[in-house]
């Protein structure tokens, strides 16, 4: 599995153009087959989304490396990972920062990720909670990145306010089946959008998402 990880980093995150050593790094570490359910393990390091369960999916490498990447993290900041799924993209948050809490709406989903990140070693600076994480986690707040791994109809405001200012929201926008990843700043004038990607990423569903049905 190692050298298939070492091949995902140099084949779809390297030769792609992520650059930040750290997100690099930080992919090279994190054994992503360990949060792919056992019978695709064969496929953990495949250039694609995979199913989790519940409808779900484990975000594709290279979109768990560019939204890191596009936080411009250093080590010590607080993050908001919101859409734990299977909690890989926040381990990878938690080999980035300093103090992960990642938000998940199903609980059967956060409960698996919490026990997975348990085990892969980052239980101590991952926090998984269940709710609606298009509202945030105010009583966490302020943080100075926020990851969203699914698509929201537009900027979820409540997600804007709870970053400190110069801070950094990452979040796919658009309709359900096709969307932006929009590189957000909060700035003393309002929000600053910094680059936008294509993309496309499972529905936000909450009070700033989508409706469930
Ligand atoms: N980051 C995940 C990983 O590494 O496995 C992949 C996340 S998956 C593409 C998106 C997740 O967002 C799903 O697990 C879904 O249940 C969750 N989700 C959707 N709406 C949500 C909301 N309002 N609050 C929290 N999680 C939500």
């Amino acid at each position: 599995m190692l050298a298939e990880r070492h091949a995902m980093v140099e084949r779809q995150l390297r030769a792609r153009g992520i650059v930040d050593e750290r997100v690099l790094a930080a992919m090279e570490r994190v054994p992503r087959e360990l949060f792919v359910p056992p019978e695709l393990h064969g496929r953990a390091y495949a250039d694609a989304a995979l199913p989790i369960g519940e409808g779900q999916t484990i975000s594709q490498p290279y979109m768990v490396a560019r939204i890191c990447e596009e936080l411009g993290l250093h080590g010590t900041e607080r993050v908001l990972d919101v859409g734990a799924g299977s909690g890989y993209q926040a381990a990878v948050l938690a080999e980035l920062a300093g103090e992960v809490h990642s938000i998940e709406r199903i609980a059967a989903l956060a409960d698996h990720a919490r026990e997975l990140l348990d085990a892969a070693g980052y239980g101590d600076r991952v926090h998984v909670h269940v709710g609606d994480g298009s509202r945030g986690l105010p009583e966490h707040a302020p943080f100075a990145a926020i990851a969203v791994a699914a698509a929201a109809p537009n900027l979820p405001e409540a997600l804007y306010e709870q970053l400190e200012m110069r801070g950094r929201l990452v979040v796919p926008v658009g309709n359900r089946w096709e969307q932006l990843l929009q590189v957000v700043v909060r700035t003393p004038e309002g929000p600053a959008v910094l680059r936008t990607v294509p993309c496309r990423f499972v529905p936000l569903i909450g009070a700033e998402g989508f409706d469930g049905r």
